[in-house]
């Protein structure tokens, strides 16, 4: 065989060993795929009636040799019934969160109490989301059957044996548990019956103008004209949209933009951490971490161990406090040991004075003696010199003596001055110190408002003046309306400026006696003591068409924002609670007849 006819026939063998080894590798390929339709094929059965017929068509054509011609017939029918059994499914969903829908509305209708009427709201919300994903539908049901349960048990039950306000503001260990569980589950889409937020204010046609209150004389001279009229929504005045104090953040910054300014208040607030000595290298090393900009991914890690330090330096400051009440103890010890000790030197100074007295008398009696005794004159002239010389020693001992040991007590008594001042100095700085926590724990940082803590402690003190010297006391809630929206439509910074803002244009125009405290999210309550019912409502509505009055804007355009409002007066034979949920309702009522407006119960 020549050379060239060799290369071909070497040539023909390999291709032909390539080939077969490929063939090989297809035919386990192809049997992986097989059996993986077949499973997935049994997988997906049962979940509808065409679909599972083309299914088994295709375990059937799986099975045979000729699999593609049988498939290509296949797939374009399978592609059909997929999509019909979809689109079914989804209005399965569709219904079932419609009816679960109308059954959350008609438990709404009953007026239960208000965590109930929250927790069927926030589950209103998560309804939308359920329609996309169906697995969320069964523990949708469980929940809402678990409300159904609690708002008819509650009902039935008269209002006494509702739980007490502390108890319903604060909530047991249970209830803040199913909140919290609430509150975490996933961010919703606005409510279906919601419009957009230049919507939310229902125009109020013929609103009355407020007259101005003579139960709140500042309210009318510390409200401009404008804010006591409410305007129609969307009617801002133009000059007032360049108000830069009611202009909204542009957009919300993306974790980047303010990963420095996070780095540097973290800073800030490691310095201002009066860390114990033993906690120094924590310090420092977290201080390191600081440095620079914060990644997202350190952050959590970063504030964990913030946390810790700040925990260590509370713990610090009750040993500290502690300490000082120790030292205090001391130095009171001492201050006593101090005046006992003064006292013995008074008394051994009333003991040498006695002596010297005696010494004096002894001398002056030898002196006489030996006067009587004298011969002669010299004889005399010498004694006498002798005893004068003894008495002059005597005076000037005692004299040297009682110096000193004045002078050892004036030191003495001057140290315990010293330290008392000093005492009372130390014991100053920590009363304001303690102060200073005080304030700022029954302070909401966000809007400096007083917080929930605050609102309770000054309830029971209105609550006591009120049944000890009578009068009217007014309760009132306030809510902003659609404040999801905003924080949807503009993000979380403009809905807390708007927050900020309302807050202080609401206290602005309170007196001096009245209340008013941050209850939590975007609801606001208030105490109102000294004003009959109708003067409240008129507060309520003058606070009402001052926020609606206020120019916001976003991005050079107005935005309208409004409030709710519920009104209750104290009753004397009622318990707070009551009044609390009366004023609830009320707000409850103005909702739901268009918000924008005021209710009284
Ligand atoms: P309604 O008119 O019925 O009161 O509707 P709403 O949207 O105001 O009420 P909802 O209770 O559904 O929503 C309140 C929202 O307020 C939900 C929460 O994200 C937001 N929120 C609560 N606290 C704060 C806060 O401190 N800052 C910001 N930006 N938003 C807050
Ligand atoms: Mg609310
Ligand atoms: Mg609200």
């Amino acid at each position: 065989m020549s050379d060239d006819a060799q290369r071909w026939k070497d040539k023909y063998l390999g291709s032909l060993e390539q080939q077969e080894r490929l063939e090989r590798r297809w035919e386990s390929r192809l049997d992986l795929l097989r059996r993986g339709l077949v499973r997935s094929s049994l997988a997906a059965e049962g979940t509808d009636k065409a679909v599972d017929q083309c299914m088994q068509e295709m375990r059937e054509i799986l099975r045979r040799d000729d699999i593609d011609a049988a498939l290509d017939g296949l797939l374009p029918r399978l592609e059909k019934a997929v999509l019909d059994s979809e689109q079914r499914r989804q209005q399965r969903a569709e219904q079932a969160a419609a009816a679960l829908a109308a059954l959350i509305e008609q438990l709404q209708r009953l007026q239960p109490p208000r965590e109930v009427r929250k927790a069927l709201k926030s589950l209103g919300k998560q309804l939308q989301d359920a329609t996309s994903h169906h697995y969320l539908l069964p523990a949708l049901l469980s929940q809402l059957s678990n409300l159904q349960g609690q708002a008819l048990t509650v009902l039935q039950a008269p209002i006494q044996e509702q739980p007490g306000l502390l108890q319903r503001l604060f909530g047991s260990r249970s209830e803040s548990g199913d909140e919290a569980a609430n509150s975490t589950t996933p961010a919703l889409v606005p409510e279906s019956e919601d419009s957009t937020p230049a919507e939310a204010a229902p125009a109020r046609e013929s609103s009355p103008a407020v007259p101005a209150q003579p139960a709140h004389p500042q309210v009318s001279a510390a409200a401009p004209m404008l804010d006591s009229l409410p305007l129609p929504p969307g009617l801002v005045p133009q000059q007032d949209i360049s108000d830069s104090r009611f202009s909204l953040p542009g957009s919300e910054p993306g974790y980047s933009t303010v990963a420095p300014h996070i780095a540097s208040s973290l800073r800030h607030l490691l310095d201002e951490l009066e860390l114990p000595a033993r906690h120094l290298p924590q310090g420092e090393a977290l201080r390191r971490r600081l440095e620079g900009n914060l990644n997202w991914y350190e952050l959590v890690p970063v504030l964990d161990d913030l946390a810790v330090l700040v925990l260590a330096v509370t713990d610090s400051g009750q040993r500290e406090f502690a300490g000082y009440l120790k030292q205090l103890n001391e130095r009171l010890a001492a201050f006593i040991g101090t005046l006992s000790e003064a006292h013995e030197g008074y008394t051994a100074s009333v003991e040498s004075t006695r002596n010297f007295n005696q010494q004096l008398r002894d001398q002056v009696s030898d002196l006489q003696n030996s006067v009587q005794e004298a011969a002669d004159l010299d004889a005399l002239k010498l004694a006498l010199e002798q005893r004068l010389e003894g008495l002059l020693q005597s005076v000037s001992n005692h004299q040297r003596q009682r110096d000193s040991g004045e002078d050892a007590v004036a030191e003495r008594l001057q140290g315990l001055v010293r330290r008392v001042a000093e005492m009372e100095l130390e014991a100053q700085q920590f009363r304001q110190h303690i102060e200073e926590q005080r304030q700022k724990s029954l302070t909401d940082p966000l809007t400096g408002l007083p917080n929930r803590a605050a609102w309770s402690e000054r309830l029971d003190l209105e609550i006591a003046r009120h049944q000890r010297y009578g009068g009217q006391l007014l309760m009132a809630v306030l809510d902003i309306d659609h404040f999801k929206r905003i924080n949807d439509g503009y993000g979380h910074l403009a809905g807390d400026r708007v927050l900020k803002i309302i807050a202080g244009e609401l206290q602005k125009r309170l007196r001096k006696t009245d209340f008013i405290a941050r209850f939590g999210g975007e609801e606001f309550v208030l105490l109102i003591p000294g004003t009959p019912l109708e003067g409240g409502v008129q507060l309520l509505e003058t606070l009402r068409a001052a926020v609606e009055a206020c120019p916001f804007h976003f991005r050079g355009e107005p935005v309208t924002i409004t409030l709710s409002g519920g009104i209750a007066e104290f009753r004397n034979d009622e318990a707070t609670e009551a009044t609390f949920e009366r004023a609830d309702q009320a707000l409850y009522r103005a909702k739901g007849s268009g918000r924008n407006r005021v209710e009284q119960a």
